[in-house]
């Protein structure tokens, strides 16, 4: 049986401007061919077992030259396997799309195309500039800077000229004073506005604004280098006043994650959202118990519990597997009561459509413990942590409250991987998120040892979290509250500071 090949426009670097279908072919792909610049998120769209092809081209040299890639795309589709070829805005603008089609309908191959965001729109839209405008411009035209070694570039800058609509030029760095010349010389006026932009759509956007006259020299000044994206024409002065991106509340902002891979989700879509350059560094990870013996001895005889205390949603997570693995379900609970630390620990029960029946006001295992010692007529069951706060069970042996405190999930630090954090931290000061005392731990125990902590800022989703940095000599900021809402809250007021 042959498979089958799917281009995707992967849009031009923000992992937002995937199109749905491009998604769904990813979600279903056995093998994933991609350049260069795809961002690693749509990466992680894969099932685990695709397997990951990288042609990335750096500029000037080819790792993988086209031929083997159309080779490459070819054998895996007789294998019998359903491929996607990713490729970085759209497939069939400047990208060799048909190239790589050529080989596959020579022999049959079925194929599917999805387009893309192309850089040359969408990195304009993200410096606020439209391609086009009534009172500006009422055409548009796209051409490749690109040219073969040695030889003159092949474009028709009179007929350009002649047009008076916007150009934009991809693959132009380069050779952008030879283009400017090149307008120049057709007849364009120097004072024609005109603007570079480079790394459009992603945190590190830099872009100058000038003219026909002025733009090759800024440009060398400003060290803009490829991929950019040249834009000439009168729409190009509307860039200031119509910039959002540039705008955006934590722009220009670097913030570390070390929130467990699974989870680090809605943390860095929401900082990513405001603009900020994520750098994910998990610094934990979570590994369920499943031979669990005192877990199941306890669900057995759940009802002999008055309370079940959950302190995270991982907590949440492996008991209900744990329930359902036994050939039960939540009716087992009966009348037992349910207590969530916070928030997100509350939405992992609602996700099983139970409600926790007490929540502390302040998010902390202290106030949890005072909070059930208050309510309990029985003993409780805390699922939690192997690693978890010894100030739970503490308080609540000094409160009287009889309990059995059982491990569910097993803490893992990944240990020393620091390579790209390392320059950060030499750089000036590092702002790094933590979301518990664990993730302090595995942050520390991840960097060489004497490792200057002192430019680090920890931004603490609480106190115990913070607590935790100052034993390591981390300033910190915290939290209003234990949620990650008000972890980016603390974010957005340290950046307008
Ligand atoms: N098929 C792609 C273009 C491939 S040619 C598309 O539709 O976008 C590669 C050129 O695209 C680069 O030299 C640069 O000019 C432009 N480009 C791609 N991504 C870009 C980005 N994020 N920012 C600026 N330019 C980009």
């Amino acid at each position: 049986m042959t498979g089958k090949v799917t281009l995707v426009g992967a849009g031009p670097g923000d992992p937002g401007l995937l199109p749905r279908k491009g998604e769904a072919a990813l979600r279903a792909a056995e093998v994933v061919v991609y350049d260069r610049l795809i961002a690693p998120e749509l990466l992680e769209l894969l099932p685990p077992t695709a397997e990951r092809i990288d042609v990335g081209k750096e500029a000037d040299h080819h790792p993988v030259p086209q031929w083997r890639i159309n080779e490459i795309l070819l054998e895996k589709a007789q294998e019998g396997k359903n491929v996607v070829r990713l490729k970085g805005g759209d497939p069939f603008l400047f990208g060799r799309g048909g190239e790589e089609l050529d080989l596959l309908a020579q022999h049959h191959i079925p194929f599917e195309v999805v387009p893309g965001v192309t850089s040359a729109l969408a990195v304009p839209a993200y410096a606020g500039i439209p391609v086009t405008h009534r009172d500006y411009a009422s055409s548009l035209h796209i051409v490749t800077g690109h040219a073969k070694a040695g030889s003159p570039l092949q474009i028709n800058f009179r007929a350009l000229a002649e047009a008076g609509g916007t150009c934009v030029f991809l693959m132009g760095v380069s050779a952008l004073e030879r283009i400017c010349d090149g307008l120049l010389a057709a007849g364009m006026a120097t004072e024609t506005s005109a603007a570079v932009v480079e790394r459009g759509t992603l945190p590190g956007q830099r872009k100058i604004v000038s003219n026909l006259g002025h733009l090759a020299e800024e440009t060398r000044r400003a060290d803009l280098h490829s991929p950019a994206v040249i834009v000439v024409g009168e729409v190009a002065a509307l860039s200031d006043r119509f910039d959002w991106f540039d705008m955006l509340p934590l722009k220009g902002r670097t913030v570390v994650v070390t929130r467990p891979k699974r989870r680090a989700g809605a943390l860095r879509s929401r900082l990513r959202e405001l603009g900020a350059d994520v750098v994910d560094y998990p610094c934990i990870e979570t590994v369920p118990r499943l031979e669990n013996p005192l877990l199941e001895q306890c669900l057995a005889q759940i009802s002999h519990y008055d309370w079940v205390a959950f302190t995270s949603s991982a907590g949440v997570e492996v008991f209900f597997d744990a329930l359902w693995r036994l050939g039960l379900d939540s009716r087992a609970l009966g009348g037992v009561k349910l207590a969530a630390i916070g928030p997100s620990t509350a939405q992992a029960l609602e996700a099983r459509h139970l409600r926790a029946d007490f929540m502390p006001t302040v998010y902390d295992t202290e106030h949890l413990a005072l909070g059930l010692a208050q309510r309990t007529n029985g003993p409780v069951l805390l699922p939690r942590a192997a690693l978890g706060s010894p100030i739970l069970p503490r308080v609540l042996e000094e409160q009287g409250v009889a309990f059995t405190d059982v491990p569910v999930y097993d803490t893992v630090f990944p240990g020393e991987h620091a390579d790209a954090l390392l320059p950060l931290l030499a750089a000036g000061e590092t702002w790094v998120t933590f979301t518990s005392a664990s993730t302090v731990r595995g942050f520390v125990g991840s960097l060489p040892e004497g490792t200057d902590l002192s430019r680090v800022l920890g931004l603490c989703i609480g106190p115990q979290t913070a607590a935790e940095c100052a034993r390591h000599g981390i300033r910190t900021r915290v939290a209003r509250e234990a949620t990650v809402p008000a972890l980016v809250e603390l974010i957005l007021k340290v950046a307008g500071e």
